[in-house]
């Protein structure tokens, strides 16, 4: 079913709030099984906000509006859609003991903006406002679309939504299908390469879709199946997942929104019961304060050192000054005597090391960009590997920390 988000307030036209209601609403309306087609930011302004229901009215099934219930001159939402509806507006009852509550406690009196924001249309489920004065409204008329009215402060909105608005929205949804979705996560390919590798499968999409989307250095897919339950839509999930896994299995390394390749990377450790070192150069401590966030991440992370200078690595990491001399900082070799020092003076069973120029300017003559990184391994040996990532200072260092992360994971 189509539905479409209207946010109204000129203060979100005017770049002073971020509209987080759309996203909130976008994530849940897809989590119950909508699939939203629009979202739409308009000002305080009766005559732009009859042009956007309008339009919402001719191609969506639920038009969600957030803001402007409130007492004030410009909050005029509910007053333009019942006027665009032709319905009239009646008093809850509900709401306005509520309000007249309010202000009989703070000791003051009720004006008729106040009493305003329990005004409903006519034939309407009244939503009430678990924190806040303004009622909501959910208004649906038999073959017309249905109209979601909410307020605009998060923290009345979110609570009506949950408590009031969802129980109606589950209702006013077809019952036969529902969608469930699955998020699949790549690391080592950029989204356009992802999206070719996958042409085939994406451009044949019809059920279940994918939906790519690019986070700095990874891509993910979200996978959506509309079924009749979830072990049909878990069938043909699968299904379509071992597809992509022929073609880019490589890559893969996580499911879900909130994972990361950090939680991953440590999930790998702790099931093969290993710890881990880290000397960082170019990053200066960014994977492991990455690490540290994690909570329990103490069973296999030990610590490790920050040697920013070249005297710091002689003399914190014992890399020996003939090797920065003849190759300096940022070589295979350097890279090596940090991590294989870095083993030995922890005690870890693996220990990284991530040396580079974060930029903005050359060093030693290296071009920005330019990393190693190195992985000293239990049985001895060090895997090493250059790399020359690109953009600004901060994503190099996030590019060397995933990198290395990524080795560390294989
Ligand atoms: P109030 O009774 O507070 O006036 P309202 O329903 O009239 O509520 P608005 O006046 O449109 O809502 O917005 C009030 C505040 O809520 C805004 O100043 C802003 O901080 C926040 N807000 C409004 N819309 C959004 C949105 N789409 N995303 C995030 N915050 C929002
Ligand atoms: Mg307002």
């Amino acid at each position: 079913m189509r539905a479409e988000i209207i946010a109204v307030g000129t203060e979100l036209l005017m770049g002073q709030v971020v509209n987080t209601n759309a996203t909130f609403l976008s994530d849940q309306l897809t989590g119950l099984g909508y699939g939203v087609y629009y979202q739409t930011v308009v000002g305080d302004n009766v005559g732009r906000l009859r042009e956007c229901l309008a339009l919402a009215s001719q191609r969506s099934e639920l038009i969600v509006l957030t803001g402007g219930l409130g007492p004030t001159e410009d909050d005029l939402t509910r007053e333009t859609l019942a006027d665009f509806l032709g319905v009239d507006l009646e008093i809850d009852e509900v709401g306005l003991t509520k309000i007249e509550r309010h202000f009989t406690l703070q000791k003051r009196v009720v004006t008729e903006n106040n009493r305003k924001q329990a005004l409903s249309l006519v034939g309407s489920h009244t939503l009430q406002n678990p924190t806040g004065l303004a009622v909501g409204d959910f208004y649906q008329q038999a073959g017309q679309p249905a109209y979601l009215l909410l307020p605009g402060p998060p923290s009345e909105m979110k609570p009506m939504f949950l408590e009031a608005a969802v129980p109606l929205l589950k209702e006013y949804l077809p019952q036969s299908t529902s969608l469930y979705s699955r998020v699949v996560r790549f690391f080592g390919i950029g989204e356009s390469q992802l999206v070719t590798l996958l042409s085939n499968e994406i451009t044949q999409q019809t059920n279940p879709t994918i939906a790519p989307y690019a986070a700095p250095n990874e891509v993910r897919l979200r996978l959506t199946v509309q079924a009749s339950d979830e072990a049909q839509a878990n069938q043909l999930l699968d299904t379509l997942e071992a597809r992509i896994m022929a073609v880019a299995g490589n890559y893969f390394y996580g499911y879900g929104e909130d994972n990361s390749l950090v939680q991953e990377t440590v999930k790998a450790l702790r099931e093969a019961h290993a710890t881990v070192a880290v000397a960082e150069s170019l990053t200066a401590g960014l994977v492991q304060s990455s690490l540290g966030k994690l909570s329990g991440v103490s069973e296999v992370f030990v610590g490790g050192f920050v040697t920013y200078s070249n005297e710091m690595k002689e003399q914190l990491l014992g890399v020996k000054a003939a090797t920065l001399a003849e190759h300096g900082a940022v070589s295979r070799e350097c890279a090596i005597e940090m991590a294989s020092n870095t083993r030995r003076l922890t005690g870890a069973d693996y220990a990284l090391s991530l040396t580079g120029v974060a930029g903005p300017n050359e060093v030693e003559g290296q071009p920005v960009g330019t990393t190693w990184l190195a992985l000293a391994k239990p049985d001895g040996s060090i895997m090493s590997e250059a790399f020359r990532f690109t953009r600004h200072r901060e994503y190099i260092q996030h590019s060397a920390m995933m990198n290395a992360l990524n080795m560390l994971r294989l």
